[in-house]
């Protein structure tokens, strides 16, 4: 079995750890290579290296920052469907998924690489004469990447690029079950010419890796996209950092009574199912006028049944498994615990074929928007129905949860629309389409507890920046502010 390194300085090594370990094939369990355990040490070495690195880095043009973020994009669409199948076989989602994965990764490098010639500051007038006024772009320093595991090729990409384009050396760490999809946009960053010591990439476990970039006093940011108890641990012990969080999700599609159910069926399969309900983004909570419940539930019901759960290789394949054993057993209880709720199971709840990590498509209806199944992020193929009686009522409901990243809502009618737009707390609303499609030039993230923040698009810039303020006083003598601008309107 191939056995792969940490990337410190521009080298490929072994942890300090001398410890390895292993990543599976979620479809069958099978290990697909073995990885550096990374440790306190080796988290020193690349913060040390990201140092040394960024005096260089900072002071190279944004543009040619941005010809090697130009070149990762080439050079990961030529990779593409290899990528895709490794995705697939770390990750598990179906391949279809896994190449929109990798071109989400392929169109945020080229997107940020357009950046370089951009970086926008302000001009604005002074308040005083012979004054000019304006803001620049500046790089942070030393940047704290840690990334989950549901978009392997995609997060760490959104993450990056920003951060690189923006003048930052980065010391990343991405999570456990998909190691080995980010080495590979690591070595494709490395065949497009980053520097050494630019990027420097430390797997390994949570606690000696991830808490020890979070807490390191030379790297001035971290960009965290993971589940709310890790965000809280990141916001308690980062100190003062810039500190960025993409949280978790409990996301709402609302189906209203003048609806075309069909295409809404296709949203909520697509939104609910797709990569196994295992988005931020997924629709978790249909919320659906009482008039149009009965027929949607059948609907709902005879298209699940026809889903094929299976490798996601197979391109027949409509659901690929869990990520792992933990999840399989998270996803599990929750039906447990919509059964005791009293919720009524409609298909699924069961586990699927146990030479991988599958479970069944399950759908609950009768829910009640305060059961537990209606309020905690699942991620995993479980849908609740909620019946309303009219858009009031399915805007409380879907506003009843602590998380507020996507949104969407099925109707024909104008008003009901941009009323959801209107009152809908959430980050993202999409109308007529599923809570799932970002495209990357646009910001994303969501409010409440998912993490005020926004990244990716231009979004991505400011949080991988910092503003600087710039007063340049050509009038030859001391001007003050607040005090001679007033001085000189009495005159
Ligand atoms: P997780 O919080 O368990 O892990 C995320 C990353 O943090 C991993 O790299 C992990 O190793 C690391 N980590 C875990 N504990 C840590 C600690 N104490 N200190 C430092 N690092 C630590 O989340 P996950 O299971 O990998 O991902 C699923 C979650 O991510 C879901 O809640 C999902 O909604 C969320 N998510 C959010 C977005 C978004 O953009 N809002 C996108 C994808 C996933």
């Amino acid at each position: 079995m191939e056995e792969y390194k940490l990337f410190i300085d521009g080298k490929w090594v072994n942890s300090s750890s001398n410890e390895t370990f292993l990543s599976l094939d979620p479809s069958n369990k099978k290990p697909i290579g073995k990885f550096q355990k990374g440790n306190e040490k080796d988290v020193e070495k690349a913060v040390q290296a990201a140092e040394r690195s960024l005096e260089e880095w900072k002071n190279t043009p944004a543009p040619k920052r941005g010809e090697i973020l130009l070149e990762a994009s080439y050079l990961l669409k030529k990779n593409k469907q290899r990528l895709a199948e490794l995705v697939t076989q770390e990750m598990g989602k179906v391949i279809k998924e896994a190449k929109g994965d990798v071109q989400e990764a392929i169109d945020t490098f080229e997107y940020f690489s357009g950046e370089g010639r951009r970086l926008f500051g302000r001009t604005t007038p002074s308040e005083l004469r012979n004054k000019f006024c304006m803001t620049t772009r500046i790089p942070i320093g030393i940047v704290g990447l840690i990334t989950p595991w549901n978009f392997p090729t995609a997060i760490p990409a959104w993450k990056l690029a920003p951060s690189l384009i923006c003048g930052n050396t980065v010391v990343f760490k991405p999570a456990s079950d998909t190691p080995l999809c980010a080495i590979e946009v690591i070595k494709i960053l490395e065949e497009a010419g980053i520097p050494n010591g630019v990027v420097n990439l430390i797997t390994g476990p949570a606690d000696k890796v991830g808490t020890t970039i979070i807490k390191h006093k030379k790297i001035r940011a971290i960009s965290f996209t993971g589940s709310r108890a890790t965000g809280e641990f990141v916001l308690k012990n980062a100190g003062i950092k810039k500190v960025g969080l993409e949280l978790g999700g409990k996301n709402a599609i609302i189906i209203m009574d003048d609806a075309d159910l069909n295409l809404a069926l296709e949203g909520v399969i697509w939104g609910g199912f797709g990569t196994t309900g295992q988005r931020c983004t997924a629709a978790s909570r249909v919320i659906i006028h009482e008039k149009v419940k009965k027929q949607f539930e059948k609907m709902f019901v005879e298209k699940t049944k026809k889903l094929k759960l299976g490798n996601g290789l197979d391109s027949k394949t409509d659901v690929g498994p869990l990520i792992n054993e933990n999840a399989l057993k998270k996803v599990h209880s929750y039906t447990e615990i919509g059964k005791k709720e009293k919720a009524k199971l409609l298909i699924g709840g069961n586990l699927g074929n146990s030479k991988g990590y599958f479970y069944q498509p399950t759908i609950f209806t009768d829910v009640k928007p305060n059961m537990r199944i209606a309020q905690e992020e699942i991620f995993g193929p479980t849908i609740c129905l909620i019946s309303v009686k009219n858009l009031n009522e399915a805007i409380k409901v879907c506003n009843s949860v602590s998380y507020g990243l996507s949104s969407s809502i099925y109707t024909n009618n104008i008003s009901n629309a941009f009323n959801a737009i209107k009152d809908i707390e959430s980050g993202i609303t999409y109308i007529n389409s599923s809570t799932i499609g970002a495209e990357v030039h646009l910001p994303f993230g969501g409010v409440k507890e998912t993490g005020s923040f926004r990244e990716a698009g231009w979004s991505g810039i400011e949080e991988f920046s910092e503003e600087k303020t710039i007063y340049v006083d050509y009038s030859g003598k001391l001007q003050k502010a607040q005090i001679d601008s007033v001085e000189s309107k009495k005159k």
